[in-house]
């Protein structure tokens, strides 16, 4: 429970120093991108206005040279420019609507004279007054302003007003030149849209891509965490999940490292140092085992314990170094044999078991017969003069099920007898 909390929270960990900055980053950049895009946008906007109220005061200065004049008729005001009657002629301000989209607007000071707005009636709203700010701004300060949100009617503007001047310098109205926001933001949408959507795909993907290797990560940590607390437990047979020892990175390295400490634990656990069989104590444990398995399937088979004869006077004359050597060389020649009848272990000193599973007496006396044969013709060259030759004495008894501890006594008795009649024999009733 503690553990499985404990894996929870370095995967958590990990989603959380990776995706959230990715969630950060991704929402400062949406943001920075949008902002930048709306004020390149606003400044197109104001520049585009600009330009097309430039043209068109000059446009009206080049059709009909001369300065505004107005005067009040039987039936309202009249606004001239030079000889030509501006009122009424909505042929220039239309085309240009029609051609640039833009709304325009000409005021006799602040009263609107000709307009491409339309009230929510749907009717020009000529004669309707522009608000004091730009009043303020345009009309008595004398000079052109933009205003990014003009309502007028039930729609919102960009808008820029210009200051229509006579050759003395007097202020007599202004051009309004002016784009819809809605028309703006549909653009401006166009463009960001596409961006916003391309930022959250490329974010989902990171996202998943980091939660999937996170998963992945996590799982191999834990898999190494249950085998060794596994084989911290004692349990030495354990095997790693498959996957992580195929990884190619550290964790991979870990667990591999894992599995060597596990093979080295068990080496020193069960097999003897000198010889490399099983030690004695492991050579009992697998000998309870295959006495369990023995007795459930009905199968039989034999224990021998084996004992150089008279070792001691090889150690006394050659030394314990060669000693050694020889029972190194007995223990390979040991284990060879037994390959495929049982196991072999060492069991003392110079005494060795052997296991042979699922064989009857005959059968595993007569390897035993080979074996032992094999290890008197076997010649130890010492210092490449004299040869070291030695004998085996053997015990061997079968299984008649239930009790090892019977069984081993069974051979020890033998090997007894086997020693007082004179050494290098096996003895099996
Ligand atoms: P027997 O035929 O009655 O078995 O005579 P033996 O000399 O083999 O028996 P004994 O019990 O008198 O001596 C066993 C010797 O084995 C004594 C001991 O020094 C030697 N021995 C036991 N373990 C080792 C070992 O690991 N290395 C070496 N070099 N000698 C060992
Ligand atoms: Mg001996
Ligand atoms: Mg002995």
């Amino acid at each position: 429970m503690e553990q499985d909390k404990a894996k929870k929270k370095l995967y958590h960990q990990l989603l959380k120093i990776t995706l959230l900055p990715i969630f950060l980053l991704t929402a400062v950049i949406i943001t920075i991108s949008i902002r930048s895009y709306a004020n390149a946008m606003n400044n197109e906007v104001r520049q585009g206005l600009m330009n097309q109220s430039f043209t068109i005061i000059t446009m009206y200065d080049k059709l009909y040279p001369g300065d505004y004049k107005a005067f009040e008729g039987d039936d309202g005001l009249y606004l001239l420019k030079g000889d030509h009657l501006i009122n009424g002629d909505f042929s220039i301000i239309d085309t240009l609507k029609e051609n640039t989209g833009v709304d325009i607007t000409v005021f006799y000071q602040d009263v609107r004279v000709i307009t491409t707005v339309c009230g929510e009636d749907g009717e020009r709203i000529i004669g309707t007054k522009v608000s004091a700010v730009v009043v303020k701004d345009v009309l008595e300060g004398g000079r052109a302003a933009f205003y990014p949100n003009v309502s007028i009617g039930d729609k919102d503007y960009f808008a820029y007003y210009s200051p229509l001047l006579n050759e003395d310098g007097a202020c007599i109205g202004m051009l309004f030149v002016a784009k819809p926001v809605e028309t703006v933001m549909n653009d401006l949408f166009r463009v960001i849209l596409p961006i916003v959507f391309l930022g959250i795909l490329a974010v989902m993907i990171a996202a998943l891509l980091t939660i999937r290797y996170s998963c992945r990560l996590t799982e191999a940590i834990g898999e190494i965490e249950k085998f060794l607390g596994k084989v911290a437990n004692g349990e030495l047979n354990e095997q790693l999940a498959y996957p992580v020892g195929k990884r190619k990175d550290e964790v991979g390295e870990l667990g591999r490292h894992a599995v060597d400490m596990q093979r080295s634990l068990r080496e020193l656990v069960e097999k003897d140092a000198l010889t490399g069989l099983y030690n004695r104590r492991y050579g009992e444990k697998r000998l309870k085992q295959v006495q369990k398995d023995a007795d459930s399937y009905g199968m039989p088979f034999c224990i021998a314990i084996g004992d150089i004869d008279y070792f001691k006077h090889v150690n006394d004359t050659y030394g314990h170094e060669w000693g050694d050597r020889v029972l190194t060389q007995i223990a390979r020649i040991m284990a060879e044999r037994m390959r495929r009848e049982g196991y072999a272990a060492r069991w003392g000193g110079e005494e060795f078991l052997l296991v042979f599973i699922d064989q009857g007496l005959q059968d595993a006396a007569e390897t035993l017969r080979k074996l032992q044969n094999e290890i008197r013709d076997t010649e130890f060259t010492y210092n490449e003069k004299e040869k070291i030759r030695v004998t085996m004495t053997f015990g061997i008894c079968e299984s008649s099920g239930g009790n090892t501890d019977e069984l081993l006594r069974c051979a020890d008795h033998r090997l007894y007898a086997g020693k007082k009649g004179g050494r290098d024999r096996i003895i099996q009733e």
